[in-house]
């Protein structure tokens, strides 16, 4: 699958609490092991659902989508 966006962590923000890796579907992202922060590891597989951003406590996941690869573009995104 090709990654329907780009994501990005704030380490500042994000406390490591998992919440965003247990809620992915497509199993996008994880913990990394040194700095306990969640890291976007296979971006590729990302379909853009946003559900990580939403319950993100911390409100450190941005998001741009690739808007040229997605139609039609979710919701929020038109
Ligand atoms: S849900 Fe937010 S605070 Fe929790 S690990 Fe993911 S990015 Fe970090
Ligand atoms: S937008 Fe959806 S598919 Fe992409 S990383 Fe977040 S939860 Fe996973």
């Amino acid at each position: 699958m090709i990654g329907l966006c780009s994501n990005w962590i704030n380490h500042n923000l994000c406390t490591g609490c998992g919440t965003c890796v247990k809620i992915c579907p497509a199993d996008v992202i994880r913990i990394d092991e040194n700095t306990k922060r969640a890291i976007i590891k296979y971006s590729e597989d990302c379909f853009g659902c946003q559900l990580c951003k939403v319950h993100c406590p911390q409100g450190a996941i941005q998001m741009t989508p690739k808007r040229h690869m997605m139609y039609p573009p979710p919701l929020g995104w038109r």
